[in-house]
């Protein structure tokens, strides 16, 4: 018998970032957004590989540059067949690297729509006395840890830092409940405790099964 449950929430977000810039179709500054397609250019041996974006106003196009003069020899077959083919994993790798984006933007929209799934590793909900949550991302994305416990507990985020003060919900640091949830991030539930901070058991016991 389990004292702690241990639950995974894996985090997969429904769209990649949207990368802000200026359209050199309609003219305006606007969003842009990945068609996970790839533009591949050989030319003397040397090879360039873009991600293809639309515009989210005229559909106009932008190539984002992931390879740029690259000699062809460089790049290993499966590598250049994923781009050829427009593999929606390596698509999704590169449209979610946030640190090459914010080289061609000064502004990107994280979309903070994202699935949960809940994978409960051991031990049951009656027997335990407190609840750990484990944050698995799937895809780098940033989503506020107060928003997603909020959501996915059924509670105000005043409950929430409520919760934190009286050592109900135990975190690495009071900061992290208003930054963003990372890979690997722990969240503590003492669970009769949650229940006199307001959080409802109902939605304590639906978020570990
Ligand atoms: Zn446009």
């Amino acid at each position: 018998m389990s004292e702690i449950l241990h639950v995974t929430w894996r985090i997969t977000p429904l769209h990649p970032p949207r990368p802000r810039r200026h359209c050199g179709s309609c003219k305006t500054i606007t969003f842009f957004i990945s068609s996970g397609r790839f533009r591949t250019n050989a030319q003397k041996k040397r090879l360039d590989i873009w991600l293809i974006y639309r515009c989210a106003v005229c559909d106009g196009t932008w190539n984002m540059p992931i390879v740029e003069r690259c000699p062809v020899a460089r790049i290993a077959p499966e590598q250049l067949q994923c781009f050829m083919r427009n593999d929606p994993a390596t698509a999704a790798r590169h449209a979610f690297d946030l640190s090459v984006l914010g080289r061609h933007s000064d502004q990107i929209d994280h979309d903070v729509a994202a699935t949960v799934e809940r994978h409960v590793e051991d031990g049951s909900f009656a027997a335990a006395a407190h609840l750990e949550i484990c944050i698995a991302l799937n895809l780098p994305c940033r989503l506020r840890l107060d928003g997603l416990l909020a959501r996915e507990l059924g509670v105000t985020r005043s409950a929430l830092l409520k919760a934190l003060d009286t050592g109900a919900i135990t975190l690495a640091s009071r900061k992290a409940l208003r930054a963003s949830a990372f890979d690997g991030q722990r969240i503590r539930i003492d669970l009769s405790q949650a229940t006199r901070c307001g959080i409802d058991p109902d939605a304590l016991r639906a978020s570990a099964t």
